[in-house]
């Protein structure tokens, strides 16, 4: 990755006003903030080395970002998440405007293969490649990342890399009873079964995510990044209940 070497001077400074904790807090930060000046908007994206585009970032946390925009600075970003068959894909379909990017693997299965184990795993590298593409976007586009567990073998707590990117995040959700009727009736077999019990253990609910994003967007307005903690993404999309 390209990176640029900031200037002493300019590096005290930014230490100055912001103070050495690494701003990204992404998963195992290790808070030493003076190891690295990392780029608000990425310099391999075009953005100046200047202080106010850096913030003291910790060297896992600098790499564990790469290159990736902070929703809003670029693409607005939200991730709908939930157990298989909970409607994410008519979620997005009855909530997205003309000219959104949706990255979907229920809809990049179809266009791979008609369904089956193997369509799905090719879904998956798809989404890794289309997620690397979207995530490094500089135009304001709003992305809409569809996923059911946020969790990968490279990224296991993806979650939280994304509430440190600022993303909005929608959980959808519904009753094991009526999500297994559903499965049923698409034959999907034993895969998303497997899918459903592992989204159980991850014990994710709106609530908590609304939790970690105030607490996010309120580091990111001292860091003088966002105006405060409750305003809302330029593109709204929560659910209302
Ligand atoms: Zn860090």
């Amino acid at each position: 990755m390209k990176r640029k070497r900031v200037p002493p001077n300019m590096a005290a400074q930014v230490l100055l006003t912001f103070g050495s904790d690494c701003w990204l807090d992404m998963p195992g930060c290790t808070h030493r903030g003076t190891e690295t000046m990392d780029h608000v908007k990425p310099y391999s994206l075009y953005g100046p080395t200047v202080p106010s585009n850096l913030r003291p970032a910790c060297k896992h946390c600098n790499s564990l970002r790469a290159d990736r925009v902070v929703s809003g600075f670029g693409a607005q970003v939200t991730a709908v998440i939930g157990p298989p068959c909970v409607g994410k894909t008519a979620y997005v379909r009855d909530h997205m405007a003309p000219g959104d990017i949706v990255v979907d693997p229920s809809r990049l299965a179809v266009a791979c293969v008609d369904g089956g184990s193997e369509a799905h795993a090719l879904a998956d590298t798809l989404w890794g490649s289309a997620y690397r593409r979207v995530s490094r976007m500089v135009t304001a586009r709003h992305v809409w990342l569809v996923r059911a567990l946020p969790t990968s073998r490279n990224s296991p707590n993806m979650l939280a890399e994304w509430i440190a990117l600022n993303y909005d995040v929608v959980v959808l959700d519904a009753d094991d009873q009526l999500l297994r009727g559903r499965m049923a009736e698409c034959r999907r077999g034993r895969e998303d079964v497997e899918l459903l019990k592992r989204w159980r253990r991850l014990g994710i609910t709106q609530a908590k995510v609304d939790g970690m994003l105030e607490t996010r967007r309120t580091q990111l307005s001292r860091l003088r990044l966002i105006d405060g903690p409750s305003s809302p993404p330029a593109v709204s999309a929560r659910p209302r209940w």
